[in-house]
């Protein structure tokens, strides 16, 4: 499989509410996506994680995302280790992304800065000849950083006006997270306030580019840029 774009999130349900957007619109525009979770959430207070991941699955469909798959590391207490950092390098070496999103680095849940961390040296090690002799290497070319978490200024912001509803849609599948029962008490957000939320999130971000909705990323090298004439984001 060669990917053009794959999304390596921490927990399932992330990706729905950092950068499905975008992942939408890179399927919308005929690119191969995929969502990588490495955990299936099985520390969440509500639901199981067999419950969960169907959930996964039914979202990748809304997000029109080709495949998804769920490496089942522990939840709530990841740890960036050689065998952790093995079982994705292999991984990405099988899906052949040539772009990557990652969590940014700066993160309130451990799992999402240890994602970010995990996933860098992950991309790294898979492009090592001699990793492993039954799969070949590839290492991607652009990691991005999802930051919508993160209180960092975004390298750039992807206009999501078009996709906002499809993605509010794929996470609102997840119905053991988001359903308003009971289990789990006030701990969770029922689906008035997470929708007033993702929406206030990405309406900020989309301000920030003059578009009504946005997703956020940063990179960490300078962006190139081959026409400036064609330059989006208006300046006065
Ligand atoms: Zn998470």
């Amino acid at each position: 499989m060669s990917l053009d774009l794959l999304a390596i999130a921490a927990h399932p349900d992330d990706v729905e509410q950092t950068c499905g957007g975008t992942l939408i619109k890179m399927a919308e525009k005929g690119y191969r996506t995929g969502v990588l979770d490495l955990t299936a959430g099985d520390m969440g207070t509500r639901g199981t994680p067999e419950k969960r991941l169907e959930e996964s699955i039914e979202a990748a469909k809304i997000m029109l995302v080709g495949c998804r798959d769920n490496l089942h590391f522990p939840d709530a207490r990841l740890e960036n280790t050689i065998s952790a950092r093995m079982t994705l390098a292999l991984k990405i070496r099988e899906l052949r992304p040539r772009v990557v999103i990652l969590p940014h680095w700066q993160g309130r849940h451990p799992d999402h800065y240890r994602a970010a961390k995990l996933g860098y040296e992950a991309c790294f090690l898979a492009g090592l000849k001699k990793l492993d002799e039954y799969s070949e290497p590839h290492r991607p070319y652009k990691i991005i950083y999802s930051s919508i978490y993160a209180n960092v200024t975004p390298s750039f912001v992807v206009d999501i006006s078009a996709q906002f509803e499809r993605r509010m849609a794929a996470l609102l599948s997840y119905r053991s997270q988001y359903g308003g029962g009971t289990e789990g008490g006030d701990l969770f957000p029922e689906e008035r306030e997470v929708r007033e939320r993702l929406g206030a999130i990405a309406r900020f971000y989309g301000n920030l580019v003059g578009t009504k909705y946005g997703e956020p990323f940063v990179v960490k090298e300078t962006m190139l840029v081959e026409d400036v004439v064609a330059m989006g984001g208006r300046s006065i």
